[in-house]
């Protein structure tokens, strides 16, 4: 498998439309333009419309499409009425990038979490992308294509056994755990389901001092657009499986 550094744009663009939650600044932000640059149609997904609007000029002129629509992935009605705007504007959805994040709590301990945050956090990552994969997939399921990337953390993983960054740590857990559940209950369907770890990325969440934001992007890009066959239920870095 080559990794998402070498990867170029395909020669024969395919038509695709993509939906990036948390779309308006850091990581989705980068993974929405490079989208575009391979000329699929982003749905750049904002809670804040009018930062998404923002963001989505910033990419006007890029070859693919980049449209700002409103999402906050923990309310329902948001993502319903999404989902139904989805399917009578394109009639598809072909790339899912469950991307929305946050609560990076590195100095919690579990002994005295503050759980509201951890309920948040769990909100947002586990909740958010489950709720977004199920209203989408019928859309993916009419065409037998689909590429849902689920953004989570090697802090996730199974062997991560640090003692910091509890609420974070339980939901990318949480989040890899409904990976593996979802892909292996849509496997042979078309519709890969992956997680990817973008690695220390120096954005908002990041902070400085992490790779630059394009590369942790590429990664994530990279699993969105897998040839058929695709992987599916694995967890990727930079193109590469690492261990759950
Ligand atoms: P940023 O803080 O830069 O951006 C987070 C984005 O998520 C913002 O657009 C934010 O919106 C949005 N968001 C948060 N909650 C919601 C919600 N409920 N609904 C919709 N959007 C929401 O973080 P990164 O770009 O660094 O992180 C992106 C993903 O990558 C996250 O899932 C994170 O856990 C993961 N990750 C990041 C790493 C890093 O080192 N940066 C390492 C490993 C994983 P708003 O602007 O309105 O706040």
């Amino acid at each position: 498998m080559s990794r998402p550094t070498r990867r170029e744009p395909p020669t024969t663009p395919v038509y695709r439309v993509a939906l990036v939650s948390g779309a308006n600044r850091g990581l989705g932000f980068e993974v929405a333009r490079q989208l575009s640059e391979y000329g699929m149609t982003v749905l750049l997904g904002a809670r804040d419309l009018d930062k998404g609007l923002h963001a989505a000029r910033q990419l006007h002129g890029a070859a693919g499409e980049v449209i700002a629509v409103q999402l906050d992935v923990t309310q329902p009605e948001q993502v319903d009425t999404l989902a139904r705007w989805i399917e009578v504007t394109y009639g598809r959805l072909d790339v899912l990038i469950n991307n929305a994040g946050g609560y990076y709590d590195p100095d919690a301990l579990a002994s005295d979490a503050d759980l509201a945050l951890a309920e948040a956090a769990m909100q947002t990552h586990l909740f958010g992308s489950w709720r977004l994969s199920s209203a989408l997939l019928p859309l993916m399921r009419r065409r037998g294509y689909g590429r849902i990337v689920n953004v989570s953390s090697g802090c996730g993983a199974s062997a991560s056994n640090d003692r910091h960054c509890v609420a974070y740590r339980t939901s990318k857990s949480a989040l890899n755990a409904y990976t593996r559940t979802l892909a292996a209950e849509l496997e042979g369907s078309g519709i890969a389901v992956n997680a990817v770890c973008p690695g220390w990325v120096a954005t908002e969440l990041g902070g400085p001092g992490g790779r630059p934001v394009s590369l942790g992007a590429a990664g994530i890009v990279w699993a969105a657009s897998l040839p058929t066959p695709a992987p599916t239920g694995r967890f990727f870095r930079d193109g590469e499986a690492i261990a759950w």
